[in-house]
């Protein structure tokens, strides 16, 4: 079985005249795929009733994923929609809209997408890390998060304006899957998103840095930090915290470099552990003079002991990296009540 989301438009052109027709018959496939979201490969009427019958006699389907259960947040701006694969695991991802901005009047609709089903980096404070590594997520099952969210948002008049990789798992420890998916997602036969509209993140991955550097792509980057020094974020991030800080950092400036995209950090905010005052000065001292972006999360609940700081700690934080020259935001919260706001994604229980 291969699923059409699975092909890049040139090797969709490949299966059709493998298959003895013209080349355009890949259009008659990518613009559906991409456009009118079909269910069946019995819906794309454009091709021959014989070609339909071929592609099915070849095991051939689309959508590898189903939706099995839609949450709205209150405010409605966050929908979580847990989905069935082929195999009979479940992943969520996460839509989350936001007002028409000032500087350009648009709504924007960010989709949060899962690449792995749970997670082997073990961090203590993210649900995900704490449900263990499942499965590798195939393009597929990327590609169709994006497409279910396309089809809910084309019904209202809407369409998908940024993709995020910061739902389950690390993107980069699935690269291979991972990028192929971005390559469909942001290919004008395909999808057709904007490069500069995708964001992935990871746990800080150096190898995997460089290698997503070299892709000459356009995507941001977000590297979760969680620490200034190597003895905390160990204890934070587990697996991931053999890789120094000074190593993260300077694969960042490499990405840098090489694309021209500046990196953002990401920071969990956890009581009485990484929001002290001195904390805030360490890691004001080893970002500052690089250009780069502190994106502060006040930690989500998950069933682990960590709590959130006060409001009044998260501004002193932000303070003491603003004073330093650091650019920095506060992450604002959405979706924390239907579980599907950061570290809150995990698949076994249905809320
Ligand atoms: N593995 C990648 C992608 C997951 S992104 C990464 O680590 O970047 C998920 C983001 O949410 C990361 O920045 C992660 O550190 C953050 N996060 C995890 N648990 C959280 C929690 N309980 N509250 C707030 N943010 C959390």
């Amino acid at each position: 079985m291969t699923d059409l989301y699975r092909l890049l438009p040139e090797e969709m052109e490949q299966l059709v005249m493998d298959m003895g027709y013209p080349k355009y018959r890949a259009d008659q496939i990518l613009y559906p795929l991409y456009y009118k979201f079909p269910k069946n490969i019995s819906d794309l009427k454009q091709l021959p009733r014989i070609m339909r019958e071929e592609l099915i006699a070849a095991e051939y389907t689309i959508g590898s994923t189903q939706e099995i259960h839609r949450i709205v947040s209150d405010d409605g701006d966050t929908t979580k929609l847990l989905l069935n694969t082929t195999d009979g695991t479940s992943v969520e991802t996460v839509l989350m809209q936001y007002p028409p901005s000032k500087i350009n009047g648009h709504p924007r609709s960010t989709i949060c997408i899962s690449t792995q089903i749970g997670c082997a980096m073990e961090c203590v404070f993210c649900a995900t890390g704490q449900m263990g590594f499942k499965k590798n997520l195939r393009a597929e099952e990327i590609i169709t998060q994006v497409i279910h969210f396309a089809g809910i948002l084309q019904q209202r008049g809407e369409h998908v304006t940024n993709l995020v990789f910061m739902g389950m798992g690390e993107p980069l420890a699935n690269y291979d899957e991972m990028i192929r998916a971005v390559r469909i997602l942001t290919h004008d036969r395909g999808f057709g998103i904007g490069q500069r509209h995708i964001t992935i993140s990871t746990i800080g991955l150096s190898s995997g840095i460089d290698k997503l550097a070299e892709e000459n792509l356009q995507i941001g980057l977000a590297i979760s930090l969680h620490a200034p020094n190597n003895e905390l974020r160990k204890k934070l991030v587990p697996t991931a915290g053999s890789t120094s800080v000074e190593e993260i950092l300077k694969a960042g400036n490499r990405y840098y470099k090489k694309t021209g995209r500046r990196v953002t950090f990401e920071y969990a905010l956890i009581e009485g552990v990484n929001d002290s005052p001195e904390i805030a000065t360490e890691l004001a001292l080893i970002l500052q003079g690089n250009g780069s972006h502190v994106n502060l999360i006040p930690i989500n609940p998950t069933a682990g002991n960590f709590n959130r700081p006060t409001h009044d700690s998260v501004l002193e934080f932000e303070r003491i990296l603003y004073n330093a020259g650091v650019n920095c935001t506060v992450r604002v919260e959405k979706g924390t009540e239907i579980s599907a706001a950061c570290g809150q994604l995990r698949t076994d229980i249905i809320h």
